[in-house]
């Protein structure tokens, strides 16, 4: 667990994970002329997730430190539920990610036509038919693992009548279901892939990119290996669910090259998925959450899709550096949110600047403080960053502090303000707690102090101790703003495993809470834009959101400031 508690970048580390270890090998015995082609090939029927990172991090990345180059290749093939919106989303999540395909774009669609020719060679040498029975019936035809399959009735048509149904079946002649083509291979292979494996469907809605040309289209196995071959891949990387694919993937990539396999064959390696604790990965549940209201969009801060997370305040980097940490392995794991967490944080820590914002406010008066006097007081940027700078932050008698920085009647252990104790004001003076006022209700409206003006920084009382140091702003210059203070979208660490249960009743309730006046310090009204990130002192990380206007900025927390998973690691 050791190397988990610093996940800072290691791209200067050489030290090559499994795949990368493949490559390099297969590199060093000068496999497919000593090219390296990678490719990232999702499906448009979605927005990416932080699963879809992991997988773009290997494809572009091992090609990036190797000296090769990555495809984007959209594996287009079932028009039924992919759009063009989601082809533009992924495109601008991988940019974001740092990544680039340069002139390398393409879509299994372009393929259809050499895909279909491909079937009808199929067809035509006696190795694919058609079959008229329900997918349900074949289905049941698979067997079992330890027991045979049983054959097609319509196995042994003859050529021509399988080349006429093949090409009614694309004219649109038949309904959708009614037929599929199938590969004539094994029915009592011990690979359950190989027992005639249906290559062809029919379908009926128009395809986004080539209309109502095709009626038939390649399921996965028919189209994925295929495109690679075409597109000159060299190494298909790809995730474990993918390994019992992977000879009938080595097979029809043999039946299209033939005697060339020899100088060009593409390799299909598998990782582990990324799983995350209290979030889900599956697209169709995203979608779900979406189409139903249950968030606020595919970019819905709580949400684990790269535009989530970044609408959330995470970076580029945050997510590559949490993706170094956990690595690639061949066994499935199930990895803590908390790690990812630590990442911005700590990513954060570094590069955020600090600013004052008092997220629950109410009033204090310092009665001993002139009514018109208004001194500026310099605030550091970043501590953490040499050159950050500084920026001006107003004091005057009437500020805002927490409300829980403030207690009545408060036990010995309490070291924030208490009528008869000090504290220092964050950059400015240490004030004495005089007493309170409460409404009707109890509740309290305001808190009186006095200040002690020796204690500015420079000055003889600047260093006398206090326990407790606030953040607070100027009542008369501070800004009203809105915070969305999230939590983690499940109530349930693993809402995937939990199969009996309808995994919308696993939502966490308390995922969003909206506090609608916060008060935050000038400089920050006049610098925030849209995606800034900063530290609200003492509070947490936080990040302008899109919803901001001209007048009243919006902001969405990234994380909180305590580090669960560093004190974890620690116990260790
Ligand atoms: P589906 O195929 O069910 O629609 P998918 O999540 O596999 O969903 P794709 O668009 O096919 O979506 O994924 C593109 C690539 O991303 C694939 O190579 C896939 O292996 C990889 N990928 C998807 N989810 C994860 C994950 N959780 N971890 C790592 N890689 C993933
Ligand atoms: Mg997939």
């Amino acid at each position: 667990m050791e190397e988990l508690q610093n996940i800072t970048p290691n791209e200067e580390k050489q030290v090559l994970n499994f795949v990368e270890q493949i490559v390099a090998d297969d590199l060093a015995a000068g496999k497919n002329g000593g090219r390296l082609n990678t490719r990232f090939p999702p499906e448009p029927n979605g927005y990416l997730h932080i699963g879809h990172a992991k997988a773009i991090c290997m494809d572009f990345g091992v090609a990036e430190k190797m000296g090769g180059t990555c495809n984007l290749r959209f594996d287009d093939t079932n028009p039924q539920k992919e759009d063009t919106e989601y082809e533009q989303a992924i495109m601008r999540d991988i940019h974001w990610l740092g990544y680039d395909w340069g002139d390398r774009l393409y879509y299994a669609s372009d393929y259809f036509e050499k895909l279909y020719e491909f079937a009808i060679r199929l067809i035509k040498e006696g190795k694919a038919y058609v079959d008229d029975q329900t997918s349900e019936q074949i289905a049941q035809q698979k067997g079992t693992p330890t027991q045979a399959g049983t054959e097609s009735p319509y196995r042994n048509r003859s050529v021509e009548e399988n080349l006429d149904l093949f090409q009614r079946m694309n004219a649109g002649e038949f309904d959708e279901g009614a037929r599929v083509l199938r590969a004539k291979l094994d029915m009592a292979s011990s690979n359950m892939h190989f027992r005639d494996p249906i290559i062809y469907r029919i379908i009926k809605t128009p395809h986004w990119r080539t209309g109502t040309k095709w009626k038939v289209y390649p399921m996965y196995d028919f189209a994925h290996g295929q495109s690679d071959y075409f597109e000159g891949v060299t190494h298909s990387i790809c995730t474990l669910e993918f390994v019992p694919h992977r000879p009938l993937y080595d097979h029809f990539v043999r039946e299209l090259a033939g005697d060339t396999v020899d100088q060009y064959c593409p390799r299909q390696i598998e990782f582990n998925r990324l799983n995350l604790t209290y979030t889900l990965m599956s697209k169709r549940k995203l979608l779900q959450l979406v189409k139903e209201g249950l968030v606020a969009g595919w970019d819905d801060p709580r949400m684990p899709t790269l535009c989530g997370l970044r609408r959330r305040g995470y970076t580029p980097q945050s997510i590559k550096n949490f993706i170094n940490a956990i690595g690639y392995t061949k066994y499935e794991a199930l990895n803590d949110i908390s790690l990812l967490e630590h990442s911005i944080r700590e990513d954060l820590n570094k590069n955020a600047n600090r600013v004052s914002a008092v997220i629950n406010p109410v009033k204090l008066v310092i009665t001993n403080y002139p009514e018109d006097k208004v001194e500026m007081m310099e605030m550091d940027n970043n501590p953490e960053q040499e050159n950050a700078g500084r920026h001006q932050m107003p004091f005057s008698r009437e500020l805002y502090i927490e409300r829980e920085d403030f207690m009545e009647d408060a036990p010995k252990k309490f070291f924030r303000l208490t009528p008869g104790k000090e504290v220092r004001l964050k950059g400015a003076y240490i004030i004495m707690c005089t007493g309170c006022t409460k409404d009707a209700d109890g509740n309290i409206t305001e808190i009186q102090c006095t200040y002690d003006p020796e204690t500015l920084s420079g000055m003889p009382g600047a260093n006398r101790k206090v326990k407790g140091t606030l953040h607070w702003v100027s009542a008369r210059h501070c800004k009203s703003a809105e915070v969305r203070l999230y939590d983690r979208l499940f109530a349930v660490e693993n809402p995937s495993a939990e199969s009996e249960q309808d995994f919308r009743n696993l939502l966490n309730p308390d995922s969003l809470k909206v506090l609608t006046d916060v008060k935050i310090e000038p400089y920050l009204a006049e610098v925030a834009k849209v995606e800034d990130k900063f530290q609200f002192q003492r509070i947490g990380y936080f990040c302008v959101d899109a919803d901001s206007t001209p007048d009243r900025l919006v902001f969405n927390r990234t994380i909180g400031l305590k580090d669960s998973w560093a004190k974890e690691q620690k116990k260790l």
